[in-house]
């Protein structure tokens, strides 16, 4: 049913592209991370994600010359749809809100590919659902057996200690975390544990889609430089402008959020703390 081409899972009895990473007239999108998900054509992915995808890279498509703008075939989860003899199904994998997996059943079999997928509840994304397939292809982020995660309340209740001695320390918090997942489940677990919260402004932009799909999340603020005070920790993502070493003369002290913390060779610590808040 699945063949790989030009290095991209495509299923040529579906015309359907899977995950690819060039833009196609077609493709399925497991979820808004950048390393699934481009713009394409026509995206068939579930109705968060395609939201969530519309504000990072969608098309306007109204300058001369300018591709047209993407046309979303959303499918809520567990509403198959046919597509000639195959049934698809789209299914939640848990790692961010709208995460798909992939379900074809057809006269050659049952097939599933994951995506990203996270079997432990997240804070904010919908709970994980297992199959029954004949073939599953699974995406293993952290596959390697010394990847094993502490338990998740445990990380949560880490990171709220080291945000509330920064602050009563006189001190910025500063928690790196991908706009879309990772800072959504920092700002439950720190909203929640009674941090205030400030947000870089593409965090708060997926924050708000988050909301707007029926996840809700604690109080925050949007980051504005002029009306800062230092009072809230800051949730940032790792791609944007570095931040200064102080601001209004208090010190900030940094926290990463990744699974590569849990060590295995890549991951080169420059922050003062880090929370092996993984995999999502
Ligand atoms: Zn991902």
């Amino acid at each position: 049913m699945i063949s790989i081409r030009e290095k991209t899972l495509y299923i040529a009895e579906l015309d359907l592209w899977i995950d690819s990473m060039r833009s196609r007239s077609r493709s399925y999108v497991s979820h808004g991370h950048a390393d699934h998900a481009r713009p394409h054509d026509v995206i068939v992915t579930s109705p968060a994600n395609a939201l969530i995808c519309e504000a990072r890279f969608g098309r306007k498509g109204t300058r001369a010359g300018s591709r047209p703008q993407i046309v979303w075939e959303t499918h809520a989860f567990n509403e198959p749809w046919f597509i000639g003899e195959h049934r698809l199904t789209l299914f939640p994998a848990g790692h961010v809100l709208g995460s798909a997996q992939l379900l074809i059943e057809g006269p050659s079999g049952s097939f599933v590919y994951t995506g990203d997928f996270k079997l432990e509840q997240a804070f904010t994304a919908e709970t994980t659902e297992v199959k029954r397939c004949d073939t599953l292809l699974m995406e293993c982020t952290y596959g390697r057996p010394h990847f094993a995660f502490p338990p998740r309340a445990e990380i949560a209740g880490n990171m709220v200690a080291f945000a509330r001695d920064t602050l009563e320390n006189g001190e910025i918090p500063v928690f790196f975390a991908y706009s879309l997942g990772k800072a959504q489940e920092a700002i439950a677990i720190l909203g929640n544990g009674g941090i205030p919260l400030t947000l870089h402004q593409s965090v708060f932009t997926m924050s708000e889609i988050y909301q707007q799909c029926g996840m809700p999340l604690p109080p925050y603020r949007k980051h504005d430089e002029a009306s800062f005070d230092g009072e809230s920790a800051l949730v940032w993502p790792p791609s944007a402008k570095r931040l200064p070493e102080h601001i209004d003369g208090k010190r900030i002290r940094t926290a990463s959020l990744t699974g590569w913390s849990i060590g295995g060779g890549v991951y080169r610590p420059r922050k003062d703390q880090a929370f092996a808040l993984s995999p999502c």
